[in-house]
């Protein structure tokens, strides 16, 4: 095959040993085979690629850290598609601290963003995770979020340009560095969230934040998910610029955090139902923020809207305590079989949305235990279900579709997202039908058949 020669023997994967990672999603959940895996090491080689591809008419699957959760990094299994890894284009191309941008390739692992960041004094704030693994080129394909979007937005807020190579191998110079630019149709924004389906992003302009000097960080125990609704608006009003995450986790969530996960305790007086974890930062100096957090938190003790709390006193109690939420996801795979959403609603239905959930849940599995955390502040519920103490997790896991349909028709009802942060892929692709409007589908359609005529770029995926 001619690509191969694009990037050369040793970039040229075709032993079925070396290809097993890139064919395997972490959980097992995705698995495909591949015709061949290619590591090109230049947006110029990427172009080849496309070039090639399009006219032998050869499928190209994109992947970048091959940490995406709804399976669209994972070619299909008929062996027929090419695994495109952009792990070599993993340069830092240029960082203008004083004007708050910085040029990355696509390959750059998000945590090497975060510290080439930090080398020149300045802060990028997405933070997910799956940071160490995940790559630009995935979180702009994904459109991120993660526990900076309160403060900072997902990755789409944070990107001001993109490099692009399109389906027939030419290559989109976007890296502008401008704040604002309304000249005609966005394209930038028709990449990002695209998951590999529109363009192959080979580099972007993202970016950069004053780094907080002071934080606080506060874990509170809350009796109701009203309470923490309430919590939610006290913190914003206190807060206001300076509230950087608002962090929600039911009572039985912390519990399998603290039996699963070694190192961790919840360092309050009693069990509650719910905790928040809330972060303030500030660009400025003398404690002032400190301050705000403890008189936020009495005010909120005074009416009663927390049952308890404590304020991280060094850097290692705040890390303890964002331990505790960042184990969730983990702590839960000791449970067995996990049926995960990923949704949003408008905040101010998230109290009813859980209980409506609630009870579908039970409808649908009896004894099924619902693990429920999430980005409170920007609506974001990772619902989760474990299976019934003792069940058997194969048969748990054959209900997947009826209980996220279940799930998705209350998220439906109150006007939220099946995907808010994960994307679509493989797994939610039939019920994007379900959710979209058909004018909503034609015109994505229109969009995909425009960009990539001949369906090369991740076909199967989104749509
Ligand atoms: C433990 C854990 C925690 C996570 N937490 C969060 C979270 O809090 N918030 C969140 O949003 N996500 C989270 N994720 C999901 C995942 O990390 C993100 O979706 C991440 O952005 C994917 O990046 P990646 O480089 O691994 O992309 P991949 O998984 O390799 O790919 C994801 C998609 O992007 C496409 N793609 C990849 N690179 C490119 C490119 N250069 N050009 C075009 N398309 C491309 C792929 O084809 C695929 O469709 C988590 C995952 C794990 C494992």
């Amino acid at each position: 095959m001619h690509m191969a020669s694009v990037v050369g023997a040793a970039h040229a994967i075709t032993d079925p040993e070396q290809m097993m990672p890139y064919l395997r999603e972490m959980r097992g959940l995705y698995n495909g085979t591949a015709a061949l895996i290619l590591r090109p090491g230049s947006t110029r080689e990427v172009a080849d690629i496309l070039s090639i591809a399009n006219d032998a008419g050869v499928s190209i699957v994109p992947q970048g850290g091959n940490t995406g959760l709804v399976g669209g990094q994972i070619p299909s299994p008929d062996a027929s598609e090419v695994v495109l890894s952009l792990a070599r284009l993993n340069s830092v191309r240029s960082v203008d601290a004083a004007g708050g941008t910085m040029i990355v390739e696509a390959g750059v692992t998000l945590a090497e963003a975060q510290a080439a960041a930090e080398r020149a004094g300045r802060l990028f704030p997405l933070s997910l995770p799956s940071e160490g693994s995940c790559q630009i080129g995935g979180v702009l394909a994904t459109n991120a979020g993660g526990t900076g979007v309160l403060a900072y937005g997902n990755a789409r807020a944070l990107a001001l340009g993109l490099e692009v190579v399109t389906a027939n191998g030419e290559i989109w110079e976007g890296l502008r560095a401008l704040k604002k630019d309304n000249t005609g149709y966005d394209l930038r924004d028709l990449f990002i969230g695209s998951e590999g389906t529109l363009g192959i992003i080979t580099a972007a302009t993202l970016k950069l934040f004053p780094r907080p000097v002071e934080t606080a960080v506060a874990l509170a125990a809350l009796p109701t998910l009203e309470d923490v609704a309430t919590l939610f608006r006290l913190a914003e009003a206190r807060g206001a610029q300076s509230l950087t995450a608002f962090e929600f986790m039911s009572g039985f969530t912390l519990e399998l955090v603290t039996r699963h996960i070694p190192n961790t305790r919840i360092p309050l007086r009693e069990a509650s139902p719910w905790y928040v974890l809330i972060e303030m930062s500030s660009a400025s100096e003398g404690g002032v923020i400190e301050t705000a957090m403890q008189g936020m938190l009495a005010e909120a003790s005074e009416k009663n809207i927390i049952s308890d709390v404590v304020i991280a006193g060094s850097l290692a109690q705040a890390q303890a305590l964002w331990k505790l939420r960042e184990s969730a996801s983990e702590a839960q795979r000791h449970e067995g079989g996990s049926i995960k959403h990923d949704v949003s609603v408008p905040i101010a239905h998230i109290p009813e949305f859980i209980a409506e959930a609630g009870a579908v849940v039970e409808t649908v599995c009896h004894g099924a235990r619902p693990v429920v955390f999430g980005h409170f502040g920007d609506g974001n519920v990772h619902y989760n279900v474990s299976q019934p103490p003792g069940a058997d997790k194969a048969a748990y896991l054959t209900l997947w579709n009826d209980m996220t349909s279940a799930v998705h028709d209350v998220v439906a009802r109150f006007s939220g997202s099946i995907s808010a942060e994960h994307g679509i892929g493989q797994m939610k692709r039939s019920e994007l039908a379900r959710f979209k409007s058909p004018l909503e589908i034609a015109m994505m359609r229109k969009i995909k058949d425009a960009l990539d005529p001949n369906g090369i770029l991740n076909p199967g995926k989104v749509l």
